[in-house]
């Protein structure tokens, strides 16, 4: 059997630990099975090394570690990336989950908060002043990943996407240097990590502007799934004021108990309603989605914008296949279509998640960030849990079918959903002069490609001369 004689020593960890204030977890040592898990289902990675850095100077360490030995790097946050991209085997894990700081201004409605932080978490925080920043629909997301990605939730028709509530962050780039990043300070930066992910660099901490907040109107509301429910969704969903988002998914009803056990397994329209206007008006604005039919669960009400998300379970590790795209709305026909697709597929959970978008999202220019997509309407994922490696590619067809039914012609792809799809389907992320602005961007602060465990966008050959 080879033995390791590298320049990082037998462990992978090398003289890692001597250089870092926090944490280096090695195979064998306490809390490394704890800690080398993902989100991801099917994956049971070992990382050469996982280092829990404490503060800016320890992510920098670890960074130049990578560098110096050419070890792959994963960057990971809440661990909840699609494609396993934070983590890697024999690489080094760069577990921000130790980067846990939430300072919250509340005259001047900002806060300064870590990468490790998660969504429900700092969502629980800036709940105590009555405050709020739309994240995304789950609190187990990290906000390393979900920020630098775009952040699409229930309240992007209100204030936008999280990156459009970013003020200034802290990145540590591949060279170690720690950069204060906003506006006015490296710039082409700023605008690279609000949506190009984790090709620029560690982000350490993100300053948010937060919006007032105290109480939503909405929660979950469970309508039988017909075609014309479904398309009328969507069509209220775009019509409702810029208050009110929505994520609709078309699925098989799991095993709910506040819906009756008839239902169970049967196609349904299972939404989540967020108003985030005067409450007092919820009732009126939730009506037009209420009267499509009679519903099945009605849980729509006043509640904290946290109460959205739902409770979760640690240990939950789905296999699952998912295609993301966007579209220009769902008309009956192609409800249809669909609801028979949902009906003939023998997987254990099976969805078609539509969110509408417009609103604040539309009224950013698409160059002002790296997510481009601004004047698409909807945004679809299609999604199925597989039995196992031997069912997956059946899983997988069923998927492209499915997306197949729903295209109305947009080509583009938010990044955060995608899975391991290779760089086509990282081009629809970033469509033309956003790949181009991306790759110059990437030439000047990681030339090398240090951050490739992502949703890559390699340096320009051109600029990098
Ligand atoms: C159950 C579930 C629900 C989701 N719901 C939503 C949703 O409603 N809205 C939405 O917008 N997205 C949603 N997502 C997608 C989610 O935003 C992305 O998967 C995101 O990348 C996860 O962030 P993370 O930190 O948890 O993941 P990680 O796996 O830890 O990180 C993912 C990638 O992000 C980059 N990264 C992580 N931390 C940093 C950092 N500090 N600095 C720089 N780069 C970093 C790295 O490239 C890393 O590989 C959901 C995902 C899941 C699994």
């Amino acid at each position: 059997m080879a033995t390791s004689t590298t320049s990082t020593g037998t462990s992978g960890a090398g003289d890692l630990a001597g250089r870092l204030t926090g944490r280096v977890l090695t195979a064998g040592e306490d809390g490394y099975d704890a800690a080398r898990g993902v989100m991801l289902g099917g994956t049971d990675p070992h990382p050469a090394v996982i280092a829990r850095p404490v503060d800016d100077a320890d992510v920098a360490a670890v960074v130049g570690y990578a560098r110096e030995t050419g070890q792959p790097l994963a960057v990971r946050s809440g661990g909840h990336s699609g494609a396993a991209h934070s983590t890697v085997d024999d690489g080094i894990v760069l577990d921000l989950r130790d980067l846990k700081r939430i300072d919250i201004d509340v005259d001047a409605r900002t806060a300064w908060v870590e990468s490790g932080v998660t969504a429900g978490e700092f969502t629980a925080e800036a709940a105590k002043h009555g405050l709020a920043v739309g994240f995304g629909d789950t609190g187990s997301v990290g906000l390393g990943g979900l920020v630098t990605g775009g952040g699409v939730g229930y309240l992007a028709r209100k204030h936008g996407l999280t990156i459009d509530n970013l003020i200034a962050a802290d990145v540590v780039t591949a060279d170690g240097q720690v950069r204060r990043v906003d506006a006015d300070t490296e710039p082409e930066l700023f605008w690279a990590i609000r949506g190009g992910g984790g090709n620029f660099g560690v982000v350490t901490r993100f300053q948010l502007r937060l919006a007032e907040l105290p109480q939503v109107y909405g929660g979950m509301l469970v309508l039988p799934a017909t075609a014309e429910a479904v398309a009328g969704f969507l069509a209220a969903a775009e019509e409702a004021p810029d208050e009110l988002s929505s994520i609709i998914n078309v699925m098989n009803c799991p095993p709910m108990p506040f819906v009756d056990a008839s239902v169970h397994g049967s196609i349904v329209i299972m939404a989540v309603l967020c108003w985030a206007g005067d409450v007092e008006q919820g009732p009126a604005a939730l009506a037009p989605f209420v009267g499509l039919a009679e519903p099945l669960a009605d849980m729509v009400g006043p509640k904290a914008y946290g109460e959205l998300f739902p409770p979760e379970d640690p240990d939950y590790h789905p296999l699952a296949v998912a295609r993301t795209m966007l579209l220009d709305g769902v008309d009956v026909d192609r409800a249809k279509a669909v609801l028979d697709a949902l009906e003939s597929s023998d997987a254990a959970l099976r969805a078609v998640q539509l969110r509408v978008l417009g609103g604040a999202v539309s009224r950013v220019s698409p160059h002002a960030t790296a997510y481009a997509h601004r004047s698409s309407r909807v945004m679809a994922n299609v999604a199925a849990f597989y039995d196992g490696p031997g069912d997956k590619a059946a899983k997988q067809r069923w998927i492209e079918e499915t997306s197949a039914l729903l295209d109305t012609g947009d080509t583009g792809a938010y990044v955060n959903f995608l899975t391991d799809e290779g760089e086509d389907r990282v081009r629809a992320a970033y469509p033309g002069a956003t790949w181009e602005r991306l790759a110059a961007a990437k030439a000047t602060y990681d030339p090398e490609n240090l951050f490739r465990r992502n949703q890559n966008v390699p340096p320009s050959r051109s600029a990098t001369g």
